[in-house]
């Protein structure tokens, strides 16, 4: 995941004319609160592996749109049993895409091997500390992707999941290249 500061970060400690910060203001002078709000605005968009997908699919002469928070009908995502349960975020109304090709009814889901459980990846690993901890947020993850696609799927989207590791070499992404034109036609 990219992280970036924000402007809000870089703009809490104000300069004197002089140029000397004031008082009190070092910079790690941020209320726990703050940190935690700042912490929550950094967000997995537009890493480099989305970066590399859009451009690949830019080459291939396909169009798509970025960013889309699709309405979803909120029976389609409140899952039945067992699901439901390992899902730790409220049941949400929309399902937000980072990118949708709407004349191929295709959504493309960039997908990070660690965060979103790549099966059989060799970045798909668990932290050992607070290990109960993120296997419940991450298995979280994957399980939340799993409704969030199905649901797409029952509104006639067909939903494409490319992984991080699928985009790191010249070669992967040759084959990702082929994989999708055969997809999109
Ligand atoms: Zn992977």
């Amino acid at each position: 995941m990219r992280i970036r500061l924000s402007r809000e970060r870089r703009s809490t400690f104000p300069r004197r004319s002089d140029g000397r910060r004031t008082r009190g203001e070092g910079k790690d002078r941020l209320s726990r609160q703050r940190r935690s709000w700042n912490m929550s605005r950094i967000r997995g968009k537009d890493t480099t592996p989305e970066k590399r997908v859009r451009s690949l699919l830019h080459r291939l002469g396909y169009r798509f749109r970025l960013h889309v928070r699709m309405p979803v009908p909120f029976d389609s995502l409140s899952a039945s049993s067992g699901e439901r349960v390992r899902v730790r975020c409220r049941t949400p109304r929309a399902v937000s895409v980072d990118t949708l090709l709407p004349k191929h009814k295709t959504v493309i889901f960039v997908h990070g091997c660690f965060w979103h459980r790549h099966r059989g990846c060799k970045n798909c690993t668990t932290p050992t500390h607070r290990r109960a901890w993120w296997l419940k947020k991450l298995e979280g993850n994957a399980a939340r992707d799993k409704l969030h696609q199905r649901a797409l799927r029952k509104l006639g989207w067909r939903p494409v999941v490319v992984w991080e590791c699928q985009t790191e070499k010249l070669r992967s992404l040759q084959k990702l290249s082929k994989r999708l034109s055969k997809l999109l036609g």
